[in-house]
């Protein structure tokens, strides 16, 4: 079993799989690079991601399909739901995507198409990241929100009850 490492400059994402695909010296191919993203907007909220996006994975092929499987870790920097507080988060999740040189498609799968052998990995980073941003950005999962000086009881904490204390505050002179 042949097996070539591919280290890929962040700068150029795209790679050539000829020699895999037709099965010259090599079957597999480790693949790993960092995607400099600095940001993304997600619904109207930006995120920040900190470090370099590392993804690390293989691409093997039946001489037709090639399929990348790999991994993905990055930190991100955003403002929690709740309480509006700025966080960091490290995220990892699977990509697990198919190429192919044809306009090739079947029922089940989804493939990218591939120009002349090469993949190309900014597209296929930039839609796995979509789709593994969490739901919400909490700054833990037991935020409480937005803490008011009212510690007590949140009664305390309405407008009217506020206005009672001044009024009471001033009342009292
Ligand atoms: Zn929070």
């Amino acid at each position: 079993m042949y097996n070539e490492k591919v280290t890929l400059e962040a700068i150029n994402l795209i790679i050539n799989i000829s020699d895999l695909l037709k099965g010259i010296n090599v079957d597999t191919m480790d693949i790993s690079f960092y995607e400099d993203i600095d940001n993304i907007t997600i619904c109207g909220k930006n995120i920040k991601i900190l470090e370099p996006m590392k993804v690390t994975g293989k691409i093997t092929t039946d001489g037709k399909i090639a399929s990348f499987s790999g991994q993905a870790n990055l930190t991100i920097q955003t403002e929690c739901d709740r309480c509006v507080s700025v966080f960091e988060e490290n995220l990892t999740f699977d990509i697990n995507e198919k190429f192919t040189n044809d306009s090739y498609s079947d029922d089940e799968n989804e493939y990218y198409q591939m120009i002349d052998n090469k993949i190309d990995f900014t597209p296929v980073i930039m839609h796995n990241l979509h789709m593994n941003m969490p739901m919400k950005f909490l700054c833990s999962s037991d935020c409480k929100g937005i803490v008011t000086n009212c510690e007590t009881n949140i009664n305390e904490c309405s407008p009217f009850a506020k206005l009672k204390e001044t009024f009471k505050t001033q009342g009292g002179r």
